[in-house]
């Protein structure tokens, strides 16, 4: 059943939660807070050479917003800044669009595909989409510098 499936992948993610530390000297990290549900997360990240050579995230929160973090930062580490910024959007895309995404596009994704659900849950979807808010804070921070 891929329902159990994606269930288990967000209880792994939530119990041991990859890439969960601080990064000394980050090029920049961004702080996200979901009053509504309690999350707080703290996104940094680590650029060389126009790749995303680190990220990594603190904070705590709700099974969704940990296991959306830990995922983000499985799927992003090593990709250029590009290929960053797409997958931002597809995936923000992913988690409020109103229609249900057909399977072989959410296989593309993925475990992150194990997030998709919660579209069917309007007030957890902030909980699944604040890590990626935050990381996009943290890019833009750069830019402006
Ligand atoms: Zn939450």
């Amino acid at each position: 059943m891929l329902e159990e499936l994606y269930q288990e992948i967000i209880l792994d993610h939530y119990k041991r939660p990859r890439n969960f530390r601080i990064i000394e000297l980050p090029s920049a990290s961004a702080e996200g807070l979901n009053p509504l549900c309690g999350d707080e997360v703290t996104v940094y990240i680590k650029l060389k050479e126009g790749l995303l050579e680190d990220l990594s995230f603190q904070g705590q929160g709700c099974a969704l917003s940990k296991a959306s973090a830990s995922l983000m930062t499985l799927r992003l580490k090593n990709k250029t800044l590009r290929e960053v910024k797409a997958d931002i959007d597809r995936i923000c895309t992913l988690l409020t669009q109103e229609e249900e995404p057909d399977a072989s596009s959410l296989e593309s994704f993925g475990d992150l595909g194990a997030l998709a659900g919660i579209r069917k849950f309007p007030a957890r979807i902030k909980c699944a989409t604040l890590p990626w808010h935050a990381l996009k804070q943290a890019l833009d921070a750069i830019h402006t510098q």
